[in-house]
């Protein structure tokens, strides 16, 4: 575990030995590293709950949250904009704050001089603070650490293989045992982008825990919220019927299931089919999209050639097929005898179904015909 060096944390020391129970937090969201600011970006169509809502103070039980942001800051850049981080680098922000790392990290100290990303200068040397320079210094002093997107979470494309820049996820680069000040794992939120809602409810959750109402958000292994990345995309996949049908597509116009023509949804832990991309709508391969596994620790590597059959595809596809063709079969004579009405559904007086009509008097089941 990295810890920065040489800076005065100047909270009471009640303030410091207090990990939850604030009134107030402040987020510090840096996307210097190797991103595309696509998190931020997609941060904004969240609903349920926005960003508006979070800095406004309308969900009930949170803090005040001060939200630094460059994307979404209402200043124009420069030393107004760096203050507050420079004020939590040097110990002396008065209320808990979140770091938030968007982009991956790339590291001089593995490929050599030149593969850095910046963030600021030095105010003595003028010389660029690198994205390094800022995690080292401040995560040891935040009060909780999150990742946001794919990249920042386990380096994402710019870390695939051959990258000249040997840029990682933040936790390679903290260490997967990395705790925050308020005793924290690294919060990880992939995607790439982020669900929206994905990471709102996350931040939700994080929230509530700093106000002393709720207790740390449940992990998995590699860091993810575990209610949201627990079941797999082919687990809420609309053409899921399909697949158990053994009715596969074998182009992108087709409604059927893709996994013939690349959908790595059975085995990539994502809940976008499930909940939509924007306002419950979308969610990849509902909408004709195949499942690249963008928020998955092996992305992209591991899913390349992208559009290719994923390998385990033709086993579990040829073992589904007779089942599939038969109950398919099957399920066609259900739905053309379904697609009848009851023979009893008629405007003559006497029923044909057998069934005694009591409440008729003076009708007996011989009667009815
Ligand atoms: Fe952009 Fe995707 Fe990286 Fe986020 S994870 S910064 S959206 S490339
Ligand atoms: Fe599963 Fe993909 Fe087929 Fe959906 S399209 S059922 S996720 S393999
Ligand atoms: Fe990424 Fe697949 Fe989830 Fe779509 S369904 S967001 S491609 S992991």
């Amino acid at each position: 575990m990295r810890r920065g060096t040489g800076n005065t944390d100047t909270r009471s020391s009640a303030e410091t030995s207090r990990t939850t129970g604030f009134d107030e937090i402040t987020i510090l969201w840096i996307s210097e590293g190797m991103s595309c600011d696509g998190d931020s970006v997609a941060m904004t169509a969240s609903d349920r709950p926005s960003i508006e809502d979070i800095v406004l103070g309308l969900v009930p039980g949170l803090p005040k949250v001060n939200l630094y942001n460059k994307v979404l800051s209402p200043t124009v850049g420069g030393e107004e904009f760096l203050a507050p981080y420079r004020m939590a680098a040097r110990g002396e922000m008065a209320e808990p704050f979140i770091l938030v790392i968007e982009g991956s990290i790339p590291n001089e100290k593995i490929n050599g001089d030149g593969y850095w990303s910046s963030f600021g200068n030095d105010e003595i040397t003028g010389e660029p603070l690198t994205l390094n320079w800022w995690i080292d210094h401040l995560a040891p002093k935040a009060w909780a650490v999150m990742a946001v997107g794919t990249c920042a979470t386990y380096g994402g494309i710019h870390a695939m293989a051959g990258n000249p820049t040997g840029c990682m996820g933040l936790a390679d680069y903290l260490g997967w045992d990395f705790r925050s000040w308020g005793g924290l794992p690294i919060i990880n939120v992939p995607g790439c982008p982020i669900q929206p809602e994905n990471f709102m409810e996350t931040l939700t959750w994080v929230l509530y825990h700093a106000a002393g109402s709720a207790p740390p958000p449940p992990l998995d292994s590699m860091l993810r919220p575990q209610w949201l990345f627990g079941k797999t995309v082919h687990e809420g996949c609309d053409r899921g019927s399909y697949f158990e049908q053994g009715d596969f597509a074998q182009d992108y116009n087709s409604p059927k299931c893709q996994v013939k023509i690349g959908c790595w949804g059975p085995v990539v832990n994502c809940n976008v089919p499930k909940r939509g991309w924007m306002g419950g709508i979308g969610g990849c391969p509902n909408v004709g999209g195949i499942c690249i596994g963008c928020t998955m620790p092996g992305f992209p590597d591991k899913f390349m050639p992208f559009m290719d059959a994923p390998p385990g595809s033709s086993l579990s596809s040829m073992l589904i097929k007779p089942y599939g063709v038969f109950i398919r079969r099957m399920r066609g004579f259900t739905n053309v005898t379904t697609n009848k009405e009851p023979k009893w559904h008629h405007n003559r007086p006497i029923l044909t179904s057998g069934y005694d009509p009591r409440w008729r008097p003076g009708v007996t089941p011989a009667q009815v015909r």
